[in-house]
């Protein structure tokens, strides 16, 4: 059976594909009407993003 040949560094042990982990997505607030929504993405309630409004948001809305 193959044996391995030299010693695993630390850092290698450490970013071992089964310490992968997921974090929690960063939420930010809308400033047009304070809802939480994902960084750097339009509005999922209101389709504001930079101070416009997008068309294919706010279809997404109406459909709710
Ligand atoms: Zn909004």
């Amino acid at each position: 059976m193959a044996v391995p040949k030299r010693k695993m560094s630390r850092s290698n042990t450490r970013a071992r594909r089964s310490q992968w982990k997921t974090t929690a997505a960063n939420l930010t607030s809308c400033p047009s009407c304070k809802a939480d929504k994902l960084a750097h993405t339009a509005c999922p309630s209101c389709g504001a993003y930079n101070g416009r409004q997008y068309a294919e948001a706010l279809r997404t809305v109406n459909e709710l």
